[in-house]
């Protein structure tokens, strides 16, 4: 555990360096887009990147730092998961059902225990835990309807200096009853945790309807209104994930065009909006996207798992649309960020096309970040945005380490990791510079159960 005075003294950390600087499916080379320090240096000071380069050309600085050495491991920003649900953590890989049973059988009945701080707490800590041991260093995350979810997750990510954005879910019809809020007491309860956590620290909110089918239209007024409110404040929520799910908002909504247009229509889309999934979307609908600068979270796993179908990537990027990934645990099946590419690779490929490595960990890094609107402090290595950061083992099993002696080239180097890695390469993780998870490293939460 580093000391609060090694933490106020200049660290350097040294190894093979990668960040992406640009997206390397819209560059003309895909060098362009990426910097890549074979002998690397990352120079770290009071939690902020100060520089990255070649060690050799940074060497001056070197002298002056605490020097780290991680040899041939490979360091790169934090993933950045752009769509989960912590109260979901202890019901990943629950059997048989498209996503409208799968709520009913499995998710409600878990997210109900979520009334209770204490219990809620402890998810928080396993949760959150799994996360860093993964490499993941932001996330954006659903709650549950109850306050108390937030208050213990936003407590436990504060303690550890995370940047996550949360939300308290707003569902207010078509759940049990032990689930539902009011549009009232959502917008109360919704602007009581905005008042008490937005911005403080690293922390920020996400108005959180669950879907528009489990919302009234007075609640989503009211979480129109929040956000008119509370403009610098995030929107989280689902959209297009399933055919069943979509005939259904048709019908609850007959007067709305589209299901994206009952988001805009109660003024939910924004350039801090995202929209989990976003599979299904016609023209119209990617159009609307586009135009209020909303994002999605494309969720490979959790759409091969729910049988929900198959996320067309290029045609969102076509549009201009901002994409970033997400596990969606626990209808997605890992946390890590790395299975999750393996799958993202899978489902482009289902369509003819390819998704080269160096998209796959610009989408888990900087294009998460953008598509959070978070690029100004996290996502990749330029001088003053927040260090956090991966180190990154390439064989982090023998066999690993075996077909990782046969690549010769970065690109191969990453595509490897990303097809065939997982938690076992994730050596370190690092939050504001500070080391937060390391391999082997015992949890206090996981161990006394
Ligand atoms: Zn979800």
């Amino acid at each position: 555990m580093l000391s609060f005075t090694a933490q106020a003294q200049k660290v350097a950390y040294l190894g093979q360096v990668l960040h992406f600087t640009g997206d390397p499916s819209q560059a003309t080379n895909p060098q362009d887009a990426y910097q890549y320090f074979e002998k690397g240096a990352l120079i770290v000071d009071k939690g902020k990147v100060v520089k990255v380069g070649i060690a050799s050309e940074l060497d001056a600085l070197i002298k002056q730092s605490k020097v780290i050495d991680y040899k041939d491991k490979l360091i790169i920003p934090g993933f950045i998961d752009t769509h989960i649900h912590y109260p979901q953590t202890e019901m990943i890989a629950a059997f048989g059902e498209q996503l409208l049973d799968w709520l009913k059988k499995y998710t409600f009945p878990a997210e109900k225990q979520f009334s209770d701080k204490a219990y809620a707490k402890d998810v928080s800590d396993i949760f959150l835990h799994q996360l860093l041991s993964n490499g993941t260093t932001t996330a954006l995350v659903f709650g549950t309807v109850h306050p108390e979810s937030v208050d213990a997750l936003f407590s436990q990510a504060k303690s550890l200096d995370m940047r996550l954005i949360a939300g308290k879910v707003m569902m207010d019809r078509n759940a049990p009853d032990y689930l539902l809020d009011t549009a009232k007491s959502s917008y109360d309860e919704t602007k009581a945790l905005i008042q008490k956590w937005h911005n403080k620290d690293r922390l920020l909110y996400a108005i959180t309807p669950r879907f528009a089918p489990t919302s009234t239209p007075e609640q989503l007024t009211a979480a129109g209104q929040l956000k008119e409110e509370f403009p610098d404040t995030w929107v989280h929520t689902h959209l297009s994930e399933n055919k069943g799910e979509i005939e259904w908002v048709k019908s609850l909504f007959p007067d709305r065009k589209s299901y994206t247009d009952v988001y805009d229509f109660y003024k939910l889309t924004s350039d801090k909006s995202i929209f989990a999934h976003s599979i299904h979307l016609d023209d119209d609908e990617v159009a609307t996207l586009a135009s209020t600068g909303s994002s999605i979270a494309f969720c490979p796993t959790s759409n091969l798992f729910l049988g929900s179908g198959l996320f067309k990537l290029s045609t969102m990027k076509e549009a201009g649309v901002r994409v970033g990934l997400g596990t969606d645990v626990g209808a997605g099946t890992s946390f890590s960020m790395l299975e999750t590419l393996n799958e993202a690779y899978k489902i482009i490929q289902l369509q003819n096309q390819k998704l080269s490595a160096f998209e796959g960990f610009y989408l888990a890094t900087l294009g998460g970040a953008k598509s959070l609107s978070l690029d100004q402090y996290i996502g990749n290595f330029e001088t003053g945005k927040e260090a956090d950061f991966v180190v990154i083992d390439w064989g982090g099993t023998p066999f690993q380490a075996y077909r990782q002696s046969k690549t010769t080239s970065l690109h191969e180097k990453l595509f490897v990791l990303m097809t065939i890695g997982d938690d076992r390469n994730i050596h370190a993780t690092y939050v504001m510079g500070k080391k937060q998870f390391e391999q082997g490293m015992a949890h206090p939460a996981t161990k006394s159960l």
